[in-house]
């Protein structure tokens, strides 16, 4: 296990509030600003369109989990489970192989945190370009003012898509709409939008270093094969243009050491030193590499190692995420949009009516976890003359309805077994759903007429 530092001297890692810029024209096939940033792009996509279009979100009022086109059902705890351990696990592998990456590459926080500081300082740049007349004190007050409104749109924005992961995104507009502050879900948006608010105006890259766990996750993940940022200048090559430090989002000076827990693995510094030394004609000192190998991945033959399976541990966590993500593929392929759950009510083992005819009362339990409508019939095999009553069939049952009811099946006591019946209760469901047939029992009085069959297991009421 790596042991991760903070900056020498600190006792709080302390990012640049802002002012930083990436390197110019990094030499071709190190550009990691620019793939850092397309992938940026994509990810903020992905986070708005997750919970917008249902593709992955936790709706706590209508308790359900929605991942990947299944509405999952509170209920369905096995497939809950399959999920969060494939994320867990997922998470882990990502630690454990490639560090802090996605501290840098994927993560929301990083991302508008950049974003935010990005802009800051584009609108210093043109309030004092654009109104060069006015006093200093005035172009910061206009570039401060533009700034913390267009931060407070954002925030608004930002914390509507962070709330829909956990509430129905219509519903929340329309709680935005009317100015909601009294019910959880317009007090969850408001406290929301200020938390996001103070963040991507004060704390941005903080956040990483003093409240993130992932960073001190990734500290205790982190071993000899870990990807870092390594530094290396065995023959004094560092011109000490201080270009890394410069560049560095997080503040640090990577030359100090390459296991600094600030250190988010963005590549930034690995541009900016093989800009200026390739200028010289020299290779960069600071790279991509294997931990504590030095070897960057240019420098691994096998694919796989390139790719950062270089032990057995590794592959390991590999094949359990794969394993997650198989058991999590069948069993979602395998579900039944339509629940039908059938169960005998002996609180009374039979009931006679006035006319002489046997009644066994059953539960249904009926769920409609598709998409579109469902219609319930059932039959009655094994039982001569048998009919249901106490329900309307067929059952019409809406997306996302539950339905619990009681009802009798009713035979003529002359037309069966005394004692135990054994019965099938058969549901066909529309559209067309295969469901198994519920195998049952129905009890009837041991005294009648044609008691030479069965004996009864149970006693009468
Ligand atoms: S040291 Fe380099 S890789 Fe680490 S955060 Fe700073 S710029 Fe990014
Ligand atoms: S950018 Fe490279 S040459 Fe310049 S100070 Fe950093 S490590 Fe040294």
């Amino acid at each position: 296990m790596t042991e991760l530092q903070t900056n020498p001297g600190t006792t709080a890692p302390a990012p640049p509030r802002k002012k930083y810029a990436p390197a110019k024209d990094p030499l071709p096939g190190t550009n990691y600003h620019r793939l850092r940033k397309t992938i940026h792009v994509i990810c903020v996509v992905i986070f708005i369109t997750l919970p917008l279009l249902n593709i992955m979100r936790f709706d706590i009022p209508r308790q359900r989990f929605y991942f990947f086109g299944a509405e999952l059902w509170i209920n369905e705890f096995g497939i809950i489970f399959l999920s969060l351990m494939f994320c867990l696990f997922l998470v882990t592998a990502m630690a454990m192989i490639y560090g802090r990456m996605y501290c840098s590459y994927l993560c929301p926080q990083m991302i508008f945190s950049e974003a935010s500081v990005t802009l800051e300082d584009k609108l210093k740049r043109w309030v004092n370009k654009r109104f060069i007349d006015l006093a200093v004190g005035t172009r910061i007050f206009i570039s401060r003012s533009f700034f913390y409104a267009i931060l407070l749109v954002a925030s608004v924005f930002l914390a509507f898509i962070f709330i829909s992961y956990f509430v129905e995104p219509r519903d929340l507009v329309h709680r935005l709409a009317h100015l909601d502050i009294k019910t959880a879900g317009g007090i969850a948006g408001a406290v929301t939008t200020l938390l996001t608010l103070i963040d991507f105006a004060f704390l941005r890259q903080r956040f990483c270093t003093t409240v993130c766990p992932y960073g001190y996750l990734q500290g205790i993940l982190a071993d000899k094969n870990t990807l870092l940022i390594d530094y290396r200048d065995e023959t004094k090559m560092c011109i000490k243009c201080l270009k890394c430090v410069r560049v560095c989002p997080m503040g640090i000076d990577i030359r100090d050491s390459s296991h600094q827990i600030e250190c988010t693995h963005c590549g930034e510094c690995i541009d900016a030193c093989s800009t200026v030394l390739g200028k010289l004609g020299k290779p960069t000192l600071i790279d991509y590499a294997w931990g504590a190998t030095g070897l960057t991945v240019g420098q691994e033959n096998a694919w796989y190692r390139k790719l950062g399976l270089r032990d057995a541990k590794r592959v390991i966590i590999l094949l359990l995420v794969v394993l997650y993500a198989s058991a999590l593929y069948i069993a979602i392929s395998m579900r039944q949009p339509v629940l039908v759950r059938i169960a005998p009510d002996r609180t009374n083992l039979y009931t006679i009516d006035n006319q002489h005819f046997v009644h066994n009362k059953f539960r249904l339990q009926l769920s409609n976890r598709g998409h579109s409508d469902t219609t319930l019939n059932l039959a009655i095999q094994g039982l001569a003359d048998a009919h249901i009553i106490g329900l309307q069939l067929p059952l019409t049952l809406k997306p996302g309805a539950v339905e619990q009811q009681e009802f009798e099946i009713i035979a003529d006591p002359s037309k069966v077994a005394p004692g135990v019946n054994y019965i099938h209760i058969v549901p066909q469901l529309s559209p067309d759903q295969k469901v198994e047939p519920f195998a049952e029992t129905f009890i009837a009085p041991m005294d009648t007429p044609q008691s030479t069959t069965q004996q009864p297991t149970e006693s009468k009421p």
